[in-house]
């Protein structure tokens, strides 16, 4: 048997049920994986208590179920993965990487430009020693980051201009997306991140924290946004229908054709729709991504 030399996931963060744009990620997810031998993991980002909608968890477990998607492995949940996270944390203190920042978010956005994807981190703290036990930071050097999308193609991003040192752990104790994301990819031997172009503004920060825990770097797809009549991402917040469990074939049609599939008008069953969808997978027919961009090399 070959060895596994694919390895994807879908990381939903349960702030609501499960809907159409969160749909489009994991079906691309799942197919990218699937068509090319690889499996395919669920890690449910329940990081941020207060983003967290008791029982959605289990609801998009549900809803991912009816809808016929398998998954490989047990589902990991962020919230129970907080050691190693601290793990991460002291490694990077212990690298001289992070420092401590106690502004506070009116002082960030009078003081800040904006950047890629929100105020830039005028670097108030940097040097000023504080004891680590507030909101840290890690600290940038400054370079350009330039990786390759798979449809994107090259993306490059000034990481220290357009982002500034980011936060790793607020100063709740709250441990951030872009660690958690960084350490659970990596531990789990991600090699695929397969996922909306909404995140792509946040892949460079995660390569560099890659870098700095010496962690590999994944093979990156940012998939298309469906976007809502108004324009807007179709997201829990512009509170897209949730899917519904009990009629699961429209929906995944829908998300089919908006990846480019070619799929018939109808089918009569989840079945006949996953024997037809991997065969319809095409990295090349997908839809160019809109909206937002870094710079392209
Ligand atoms: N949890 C993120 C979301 O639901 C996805 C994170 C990722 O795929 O890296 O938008």
């Amino acid at each position: 048997m070959l060895p596994i030399t694919y390895r994807g996931r879908f990381a939903p963060t349960p702030s609501g049920a499960l809907h159409f744009g969160s749909l489009i990620a994991a079906l691309g997810s799942y197919l990218d994986a699937r068509t090319q031998q690889g499996e395919w993991h669920l890690r449910i980002e329940d990081v941020d208590p207060p983003r967290v909608v008791p029982g959605s968890a289990d609801a998009i477990l549900r809803t991912l179920e009816a809808f016929g998607f398998e998954w490989d492995g047990p589902v990991v949940y962020q919230s129970q993965r907080c050691e190693a996270y601290a793990a991460a944390i002291t490694r990077l203190i212990d690298a001289g990487r992070l420092y401590s920042c106690d502004c506070t978010r009116k002082m960030l956005k009078e003081n800040a430009r904006i950047g890629v994807d929100g105020p830039v981190y005028p670097g108030t703290c940097r040097n000023r020693g504080l004891p680590l036990h507030a909101a840290l930071r890690l600290r940038l050097a400054d370079e350009r980051i330039v990786f390759n999308d798979l449809l994107a193609g090259h993306v490059g991003c000034d990481i220290a201009r357009e982002c500034g040192d980011f936060v790793l752990r607020r100063a709740d104790g709250v441990y951030t997306y872009q660690l958690a994301v960084c350490v659970d990819d990596a531990e789990l031997g991600v090699s695929h991140i397969v996922r909306g172009a909404d995140l792509l503004a946040s892949t460079p920060r995660q390569i560099v924290l890659q870098r700095a825990l010496g962690y590999p770097t994944p093979s990156y797809l940012h998939l298309p946004v469906a976007l809502n009549e108004a324009g807007g991402k179709l997201g829990k917040q512009t509170l897209a229908a949730p899917l519904r469990d009990n009629d699961p074939l429209p929906a995944l049609l829908l998300a089919a054709r908006f990846l480019g599939l070619d799929m018939p008008a109808r089918i009569d069953s989840i079945a006949a729709f996953w024997q037809l969808a991997p065969r319809q997978w095409r990295r090349e027919r997908l839809p160019a991504v809109r909206g937002k961009r870094l710079t392209c090399d």
